[in-house]
């Protein structure tokens, strides 16, 4: 029985809220605060059972926080909120005491770094205060690292290829629409690519490699190799990985869009005057596009997200495929959002209650592939994200 505060009132605030209210043995008490508190009474009346308080925080503010906390005494953080508020929630829970998890790394808001860096450097404070940091517990990062630290643990005695493979094999209907928060989607597409190789980074052109992939239940899909923030923990976490790529689909008419977005200036990060006012132009393009939480009501088709991995197990080559597919539909009728926000948001109510009932412990700021994965692997699936496992398939990346 514990408390929890959630940070964060869209798309995926919704899927963990929604959540944890479905299970009241682990979060007793639920607080949804966000920036605009009107949206978190709109989650509360509609998937909150009851169960959930809510209130308004500006989480870039350290000492709002900090007031939030010990006004609740929660056990737990779950910030789904933006990367950008990362650090001052981490801050916040330093000066409280109180455990965090997350589900993007910290991100400034000048620059696209996509780097683990700034949270990693927290590490003796966390392991000083006594409290733990969990970070990157959505899909990607979260499951695929979970589905990674599990095939290492029971199928693999080294890890030498890692793919993860991440599908959006649904249709929303729209001309052009993100799938979750799309300043932070439009920035992490289209900076360069990477990815691991012998021992250090490849840096590639964004979309410069493409393979049309097939996934289960989906089929064939155009996928590009794109840099992803779980490839730099994996790869220090088992360091056997040769090599280690993070491939997404993309259709041609998204592509189409965004070529034009950033030829017109408009995915740019810094400030631009406009009638006096610095703007920027991809906080501008957020205000005008669809709201991702919004897609959900005429979405069809399913999300496939997995690992494809080859090594060494007792000394003979293995190949291993896991993996799980969504339905936007399902998800929409359950929490009344898509899939990509419900798969981010399943993971991460399990990731608390993997704190909260003990199963993860540890002192200091870990991501989700340092603990053990059979208790989330056993669960994950009763609680929408079934995942499915072959061995020795003919791998095409
Ligand atoms: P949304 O943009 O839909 O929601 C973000 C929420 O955070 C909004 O409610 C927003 O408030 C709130 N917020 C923003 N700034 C502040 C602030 N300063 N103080 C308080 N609240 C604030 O994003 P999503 O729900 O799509 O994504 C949430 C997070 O999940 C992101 O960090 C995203 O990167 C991550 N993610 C992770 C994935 C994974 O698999 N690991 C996949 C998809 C997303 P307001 O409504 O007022 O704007």
């Amino acid at each position: 029985m514990s408390k929890v505060l959630i940070i964060g009132a869209g798309g995926v605030g919704r899927v963990v809220a929604s959540k944890c209210a479905d299970n009241p043995d682990v979060f007793s008490e639920i607080l949804l605060a966000s920036r605009t508190k009107s949206k978190c009474d709109v989650i509360a009346k509609e998937v909150g059972k009851g169960r959930i308080q809510t209130a308004q925080v500006d989480a870039d503010n350290v000492p709002e926080v900090v007031a939030l906390i010990n006004s609740f005494n929660p056990e737990l953080v779950i910030n789904v909120a933006l990367p950008y508020q990362d650090l001052p929630i981490m801050d916040a829970c330093l000066e409280t005491g109180v455990n965090y998890m997350d589900t993007a790394n910290y991100e400034p808001k000048d620059e696209a770094k996509f780097e683990y860096s700034w949270q990693w450097a927290y590490q003796e404070r966390f392991k000083e205060k006594g409290i733990m940091a969990v970070l990157g517990c959505g899909f990607d990062p979260g499951v695929t690292s979970i589905y990674t630290a599990y095939a290492a643990k029971h199928h693999f005695d080294e890890i030498h290829y890692l793919d993860i493979v991440d599908c959006n094999g649904g249709d929303h209907g729209k001309a052009f629409a993100t799938n979750f928060n799309p300043e932070i989607n439009i920035r992490e597409i289209t900076q360069n690519g990477r990815y691991w190789k012998d021992g250090k980074w490849v840096e590639t052109k964004p979309f410069e490699i493409k393979k049309a992939l097939n996934y289960p239940n989906i089929g064939a899909r155009n996928s590009y190799v794109l840099y992803h923030e779980e490839l730099e923990s994996l790869v220090k976490n088992f360091p056997t990985i040769k090599q280690a790529r993070f491939w997404m689909t993309f259709g041609d008419e998204y592509l189409t869009h965004l070529r034009v977005i950033q030829n017109i200036g408009m995915s740019r990060i810094d400030p631009v005057k406009y009638k006096g006012v610095d703007i920027i132009p991809l906080e501008f393009l957020k205000a005008v596009l669809p709201n991702p939480g919004d897609l959900g009501e005429n979405y069809t088709g399913e999300t496939s997200i997995g690992c494809r991995i080859k090594g060494l197990k007792d000394g003979k080559e293995q190949t291993y495929y896991v993996w799980n597919n969504a339905s936007h539909q399902v998800a929409y009728q359950e929490t009344g959002t898509q899939g990509v926000s419900y798969t981010t948001g399943v993971p991460a109510m399990l990731g608390a209650k993997m704190v909260l009932t003990g199963k993860w412990s540890g002192t200091g700021v870990f991501n989700v592939e340092e603990f053990d994965p059979d208790p989330f692997m056993a669960e994950i699936g009763k609680h929408g994200l079934p995942w499915n496992e072959e061995f020795n398939l003919d791998l095409e990346v």
